[in-house]
């Protein structure tokens, strides 16, 4: 069958790429975005959700995960959903993770369903996009292995998300992995014999896994069994932070106004001269957890600050919070040639990937987490600017659809 140029395709249809359609909605241009050909890729089927389905209570707002979607849009049905009043309980609070991984997955069936209704609009599930090129008619062809054109399009937007990067060493497990509950019987067998679990990363990650530990298997650990093995500084969130952002300010933070408590650098965000990372930064139970590590009040776990004190004989069971890296998704130009290394898409502020002479794409976007920021990592472990939800479904995905 000729396959139609479609105005868009959005390789991966996870939380970051819900942001396009709800942005449309939001400005009134969904209807016209999917007339003239809308195409939502992802290799997951149809019934299957991952992303977010983590067993810790969300880093951010319940109401956060709302904020995006129009109460008078074509998509407000979602808005009636039981998860959203679960949301909306106490929408200044932290919430389970899992409750909000549910309510962006019936967000994305009642897209998908939405695309039915337009001959030039489709969700394909189960479809793995092996490379994105450019090709001689000016066009986006998303292929699979085999080099067969999944959809073609006048403009495309990558949102394939980020994996954990994964600890070298022998009995190393990822944060991911325990927070998805896939690791119990590892983590039961070192709690019970009473060796060592030492958790690589100071990040929300780690100590979001340290919580899980502790509320799982707490009655059983020993004093210090837990030890956190930070390569850098451990930074705070701080809600100033949060304010730049609304007010419509630069959103920007430094690392900065460094406070000596208990002989650990406790560092925050104090200024505004750095692209605003608001995954950078401990907050809700993560942060007090580490306060309470850090003042003495929590005997179970142990900062480890100094590489020297870490002994891997002594650490059986190693959990990497280590942070992530985009998914590799080449992108190839007429001539066959990837148009920046794949993994290393830069994203500048207008959500426009950049090449790899720092020049952007025309017509091509990334969105969601993994992408590189052009001035280099944000603050903290990880370079990965602006990853969170509201991030995507606000201004990053109105930046985009403007541009569409
Ligand atoms: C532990 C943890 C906790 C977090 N907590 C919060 C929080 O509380 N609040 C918040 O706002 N944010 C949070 N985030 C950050 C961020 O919002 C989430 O990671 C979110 O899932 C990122 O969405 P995404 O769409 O970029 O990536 P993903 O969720 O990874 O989705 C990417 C999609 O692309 C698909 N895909 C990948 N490759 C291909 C391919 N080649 N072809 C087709 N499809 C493909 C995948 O199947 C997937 O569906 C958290 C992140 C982590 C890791």
């Amino acid at each position: 069958m000729q396959l139609r140029a479609a105005r868009l395709q959005v390789v991966g249809f996870g939380p970051a790429a819900l942001g396009i359609p709800i942005a449309a909605d939001r400005t009134g241009l969904l209807d016209d975005l999917m007339r003239e050909g809308c195409v939502f890729l992802d290799r997951r089927g149809r019934n299957e959700w991952r992303s977010l389905d983590y067993d810790i209570p969300s880093n951010s707002a319940a109401g956060d995960f709302l904020e995006g979607l129009s109460p008078d849009g074509r998509l407000r049905a979602v808005l009636r959903s039981p998860e959203v009043r679960a949301l909306q309980e106490a929408p200044d609070q932290p919430v389970a993770l899992r409750v909000a991984a549910r309510f962006l997955a019936r967000t994305a069936r009642e897209i998908a369903d939405y695309t039915v209704r337009f001959d030039g609009a489709h969700t394909h599930f189960s479809t793995s996009v092996d490379h994105l090129s450019r090709d001689a008619d000016g066009l986006f062809h998303s292929r699979d292995a085999r080099g067969r054109t999944l959809a073609l399009s006048r403009s495309a937007v990558i949102a394939v998300g980020a994996r954990p990067l994964a600890g070298a060493a022998p009995r190393t497990v990822t944060s991911e992995a325990v927070l998805r509950r896939e690791c119990d019987a590892q983590c039961e067998a070192a709690v019970g014999a009473g060796t060592t679990i030492r958790i690589l990363g100071g990040s929300h990650s780690a100590f979001s896994t340290v919580g899980l530990l502790l509320r799982e298997w707490g009655d059983l650990l020993r004093p210090g069994q837990i030890q956190v093995q930070a390569r850098s500084e451990i930074l705070v969130y701080r809600p100033e932070a949060r304010a730049a952002v609304t007010d419509g300010r630069t959103g920007a933070v430094a690392v900065g106004g460094t406070a000596d408590v208990g002989g650990t650098a406790l560092v925050t965000a104090v200024s505004e001269t750095r692209p605003l990372h608001r995954f950078a930064g401990l907050r809700g139970e993560s942060e007090a957890l580490y306060r309470a590590v850090l003042h003495g009040a929590e005997p179970r776990v142990r900062l480890l600050c100094h590489p020297e004190e870490n002994d891997p004989a002594a650490s059986p069971l190693t959990i990497a919070a280590t942070g992530y890296r985009a998914r590799r998704l080449p992108v190839l130009d007429v001539r066959g040639q990837p148009l920046f290394p794949p993994g290393e898409a830069a994203v500048d502020e207008e959500g426009r990937v950049l090449d790899g002479r720092g020049r952007p794409v025309p017509g091509l976007f990334g969105i969601g987490l993994g992408h590189c920021s052009p001035v280099g990592p944000a603050s903290g472990d990880s370079g990965y600017p602006m990853a969170a939800v509201n991030v995507f479904h606000g201004r990053t995905a109105d930046r985009i659809v403007a541009q569409l």
